[in-house]
């Protein structure tokens, strides 16, 4: 793999630049953009994972273990905690969009802090699925997740569907689950449709995902890495800015925004 291919520079005037001669701009993000939002990462110290078990969260164990749905549900009060506000990372995306630059957002976020930012929702693909929702694993019935989060909160550990007595589980791609096909085309037309490619918030190891900035910087798109730490992939991309997406992302959108940049529209 071709990993140092490109020069890359840490600046968000270098990042602004770039974007501010794209016209079809893909935001791809990760649970960093919502920790500012007060949902809590996976990776990072305190994340979901240095307190749960990774093995008691996949979806074999999901289907067969009623103890493991029970550590779900009460996982899911924290992961979707549905009162949960956007940022100004989920802002800055709805400035792009509003500025007419924004191809899409791809998120492999379940939150749905993209679409109450005021994003529409043609403009989000969410490849890891909705925690606003739950889904019946036996009849497919679904529902708004406030209502299962109801239930357990009435005190039933592992609420079964309503309509047919099966398991019920959040609509989100679990670890072992496949991302529908057609979920998984739109992503990637996307990102071979964008002409600059902005990951924000993601460790970027998590696979298929990871293999979309990989497909940006194979295509030769222009690839600006966000995030707080470094990534395996920040010696593919063009710009690497370290920082939290909530101050950095607004910035850059202004930087791409900004009337006397080379190539803004005006
Ligand atoms: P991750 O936890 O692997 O990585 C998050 C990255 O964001 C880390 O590298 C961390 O350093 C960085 N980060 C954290 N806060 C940041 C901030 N304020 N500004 C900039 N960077 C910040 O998350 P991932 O790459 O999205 O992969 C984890 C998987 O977990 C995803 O598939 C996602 O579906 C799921 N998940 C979703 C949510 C959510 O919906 N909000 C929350 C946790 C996990
Ligand atoms: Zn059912």
């Amino acid at each position: 793999m071709e990993l140092a291919r490109r020069p890359v520079a840490g600046d968000l005037e270098r990042a602004g630049a770039l974007l501010a001669a794209a016209r079809r701009i893909v935001v791809f993000t990760g649970a960093g953009v919502s920790t500012e939002s007060g949902i809590p990462d996976f990776r990072s110290p305190g994340g979901l994972w240095t307190r749960y078990d990774p093995r008691q969260l996949g979806f074999p164990r999901y289907v067969s273990d009623p103890a493991a749905r029970r550590v779900a549900w009460r996982l899911r009060r924290e992961l979707h905690r549905l009162d949960a506000r956007p940022n100004p990372a989920h802002l800055a995306c709805v400035r792009l969009a509003e500025a007419g630059r924004l191809a899409g957002v791809i998120t492999q976020n379940v939150d749905g802090l993209h679409t109450d930012a005021g994003l529409p929702a043609e403009l989000v693909c969410e490849i890891h699925g909705s925690g606003r929702l739950f889904v019946c694993l036996d009849c497919g019935d679904r529902g708004p997740m406030a209502e299962a989060v109801a239930r357990v909160e009435a005190g039933e550990e592992d609420p079964a569907c309503l309509a047919c007595g099966g398991i019920i589980k959040a609509a989100t791609v679990s670890f072992g689950q496949r991302i529908p096909a057609e979920v998984w085309a739109r992503a990637e037309a996307l990102t071979v449709a964008g002409d600059a490619f902005v990951a924000v918030g993601s460790s970027l190891v998590v696979y298929p995902a990871a293999g979309l900035p990989r497909l940006a910087a194979r295509l030769g798109t222009a690839l600006v890495i966000v995030n707080r730490e470094p990534t395996p992939l920040d010696g593919l991309a063009d710009a690497v800015l370290h920082g939290e997406a909530g101050s950095l992302l607004p910035a850059l959108v202004e930087a791409a925004l900004a009337p006397e940049a080379p190539g803004a529209r005006r």
